[in-house]
């Protein structure tokens, strides 16, 4: 109950408690409150939450559409270039393509976790989920980094049971393991180790990735998986990185209903373990 009395501008609500009284009789207490205060805070609050709100939508939108639009030029770059290597060219300008294309790539695949991660904000992601085989995906993610492996002198060895099979979204959870081993491989030395291991467990899978790499300091551990977030020295800064790659990990993982971490011993080497539900609620 609620009343506003428009000639003195204030709301009141009634708060009635039975009251016993001396002769054992019960009788009603009614209490007039003035909670005109309170409901301007909140009418504020309200408003407040809406304004927020919108800015929100129209911040999400914006980066949507600008993301969108950055995006699509560098398809045509793509495609010009690649048309461009099939004329006679020179060594050096053979070169210079291939260059154009590979860095084109890379703008392209850090707009997509941008992409992704405003997608995954305002809950358009869901997963396509389907029986999927991990050492399936380890062995493609492994072969897709061959060429990167040999340049770097980097060996990588799997640690994982044949036959793993978990209900899951194959495109993501490919994706995470793609993320962390290109991080194994960046952040360790030439002729450095990688090592995949993947074990079965009653309630879940587990999925590891280390190296033998520069390692990460302590203070830096837990703030690796938020966004934009990169350890800034001379040492671990790399190129065209951006601090998305974990973001992306940690809610992929977030969504199979798993959890990943990371430990580290600076100057030896780190360890990227993630786990996977096997119950599949959605
Ligand atoms: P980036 O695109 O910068 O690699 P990530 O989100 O993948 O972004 O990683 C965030 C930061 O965590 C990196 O900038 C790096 O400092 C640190 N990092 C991630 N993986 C490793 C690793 N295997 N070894 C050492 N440092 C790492």
């Amino acid at each position: 109950w609620e009343w506003h009395s428009h000639r003195m501008n204030k709301t009141y609500n009634r708060i009635e408690t039975p009251l016993r009284n001396v002769d054992g009789t019960v009788s009603k207490l009614t209490i007039f409150r003035d909670i005109t205060e309170r409901k301007r805070i909140e009418d504020e609050l309200r408003e407040a939450c809406e304004t927020l709100k919108e800015l929100d939508n129209l911040k999400k939108n914006f980066l949507n559409t600008a993301y969108h639009e950055l995006r699509s030029p560098l398809a045509p770059i793509v495609g010009y270039a690649s048309l461009l290597s099939l004329s006679e060219l020179t060594d050096k300008q053979r070169d210079h393509v291939h260059n154009i294309v590979k860095y084109a790539r890379k703008v392209e695949e850090q707009i997509t976790r941008m992409l992704e991660l405003a997608r995954i904000d305002s809950g358009e992601i869901a997963l396509a989920l389907e029986e999927i085989s991990i050492p399936e995906i380890v062995n493609e993610t492994v072969k897709s980094f061959e060429p990167l492996l040999k340049e770097k002198e980097q060996a990588i060895m799997t640690h994982v049971p044949e036959a793993i099979e978990i209900q899951g979204d194959k495109q993501k959870i490919t994706t995470i393991l793609i993320n962390l081993v290109s991080n194994a491989i960046k952040y360790t030395p030439t002729g450095g180790r990688v090592e995949i291991t993947a074990e079965e467990r009653e309630e879940d899978i587990q999925v590891c990735v280390a190296d033998t790499g520069i390692g990460i300091a302590r203070e830096h551990l837990p703030k690796i998986f938020e966004r934009f977030y990169m350890v800034n020295t001379s040492l671990t800064r790399k190129p065209e990185s951006l601090g998305l790659g974990l973001s992306i990990v940690k809610e992929y993982v977030k969504l199979h209903g798993g959890r990943v971490w990371a430990t580290s011993a600076p100057g030896k080497g780190s360890k990227f373990c993630f786990t996977l539900s096997k119950r599949r609620t959605k």
